[in-house]
């Protein structure tokens, strides 16, 4: 274990799906990987003076492979747990491969980093399970959604899978990532949020349930001790009004600001919200400092130059 490593500190960076697939894109692999490079460089750097957690979501692969699954009928279907599991696989490869290039790029020719599989335990009297609201994978016509064996809603793009996104109780892995950050690893974690699991004893059970990832960065970012939680994103930070006439970015805000915004509703569910509501757990839980920022912004955003929302702890 290098002594070195425990003085660094610890910044967890949840990159959104805007680091793998821009709007408009019809996400190929070649352009996931050419996505990829601003958001990892930027982290490359950043991995001289932080110890560094990566998460990320998972929205447009996992909706792929479901709509894949639509397609074909001639191999049994997957659970969405093992579709969580596949993007995690898939996206923890594409990052990890990108960074390892990034790390040589600059001259530094070993850092340890690993991408890791992680299950995110969720109660199964989550109110989520009674009223399932997130959706999920293709969008299918009013009589096709019918026909389907799961429960569906009609959304902007056509009738959709919903499932229940519960809250994110603890990361099963959450020792073993100490451990990493000890030995200064980069690790790539929490895919998607998370592969979500209700316990029975000593026992997991997969559930077809998706967590968001930015409550499930904010939760591992305080059961590993870190510094720094950096939301990335598509759009320079939380704004208020968001869309109309009076829209204000959010520069440095306190808990307590951002919490009355948000039960103001500026921050809607599935978005903004849960970033948001994600800075104000990670604070509360005792994190110092905690910024949402696009993905051009990542090494000003760490190095405090006042781009995004932010919020510093006292502390
Ligand atoms: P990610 O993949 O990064 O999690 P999301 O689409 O979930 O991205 O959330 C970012 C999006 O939130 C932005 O592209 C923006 O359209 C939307 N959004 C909704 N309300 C707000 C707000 N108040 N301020 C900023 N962005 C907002
Ligand atoms: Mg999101």
């Amino acid at each position: 274990m290098a002594a070195s490593a425990d003085a660094k500190p610890i910044l967890l960076v949840a990159l959104g799906g805007n680091a793998l697939i821009q709007k408009g894109q019809a996400g190929t692999i070649d352009e996931q990987f050419a996505n990829l490079r601003l958001p990892v460089r930027q982290i490359a750097r950043l991995s001289r003076d932080w110890r560094l957690i990566i998460t990320h979501g998972n929205g447009p692969q996992v909706g792929n492979l479901l709509l894949q699954q639509e397609c074909c009928d001639q191999v049994p279907k997957l659970p969405l747990e093992i579709l969580v599991a596949q993007t995690e696989g898939q996206i923890g490869y594409m990052i990890e491969s990108s960074l390892d290039e990034a790390l040589m790029e600059m001259g530094i020719d070993y850092r340890p980093l690993i991408s890791l599989i992680t299950y995110v335990v969720v109660d199964e009297n989550d109110p989520a399970f009674a009223a399932p609201d997130k959706p999920i994978g293709p969008a299918f016509s009013e009589p096709e959604a019918a026909a389907l064996p799961y429960p569906t809603m009609k959304t902007p793009k056509g009738w959709r899978r919903v499932v229940a996104s519960p809250d994110p109780v603890t990361i099963v892995e959450k020792r073993e990532i100490r451990q990493l950050m000890e030995m200064d690893f980069i690790v790539v974690c929490c895919g998607g949020g998370g592969i979500p699991v209700i316990r029975h004893g000593r026992a997991f059970e997969g559930v077809d349930a998706v967590i968001d990832k930015d409550l499930a960065s904010a939760r591992l970012a305080l059961e590993v001790g870190a510094n720094m939680l950096l939301i990335v994103t598509d759009v320079p930070g939380a704004m208020l009004d968001y869309g109309g006439s009076g829209e204000t970015l959010l520069g440095r805000v306190s808990v307590a600001e951002a919490r009355r915004h948000l039960a103001a509703g500026h921050f809607p569910p599935g978005s903004m919200g849960p970033k948001v509501a994600a800075c104000i757990r990670f604070m509360e839980g005792g994190g110092r400092r905690a910024a949402i920022t696009s993905l051009e912004m990542v090494l000003e955003a760490v190095a405090d130059k006042g781009v995004g929302t932010q919020w510093i702890g006292d502390g």
